[in-house]
């Protein structure tokens, strides 16, 4: 009991808690705009090609409801594909991220003679013990 507690502790502090509240709270509101869009402006157009006059949500032919289930996947659809853009821009800036920069070019290298590592590139004489250097 105490180990998983202890577990669930370190769960809540990775933040993972918080970044999965703050997608909820943001994709609850995010679907409640497109059904709104949807409902408010798609299926109203769709509804100019019914032959009855009745709102396409409420178009229920036989008593099955398929005005709203049709409202419904195209929320789903519409949903999916925002979705699916904001992860492929967070995945591309995630990766930008993670990619190491590129190590800066030796200014330094090393003499043969004496091991100094901080003898300028070019040099051709060790400051540190004289010798010359071979030319790179
Ligand atoms: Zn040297």
């Amino acid at each position: 009991m105490k180990k998983l507690l202890q577990e669930f502790k370190t769960f809540i502090a990775r933040g993972y808690v918080l970044d999965m509240a703050v997608g909820v709270v943001i994709a609850s509101s995010f679907t409640a705009i497109v059904n709104a869009a949807v409902s408010g402006l798609v299926t109203p157009i769709i509804g100019l090609f019914l032959p009855n006059a009745e709102s396409f949500a409420e178009w229920a032919p036989g008593g099955f409801a398929v005005g709203a289930f049709i409202n419904a996947v195209i929320v789903f659809f519409i949903t999916a594909i925002v979705i699916f853009a904001v992860m492929k821009v967070v995945n591309k800036a995630r990766e930008a991220k993670k990619k190491p920069e590129a190590p800066a070019a030796p200014t330094t290298k090393t003499c043969p003679y004496c091991l100094s590592d901080d003898v300028k590139l070019g040099a051709v004489k060790c400051p540190h013990c004289g010798s010359d250097l071979p030319e790179e």
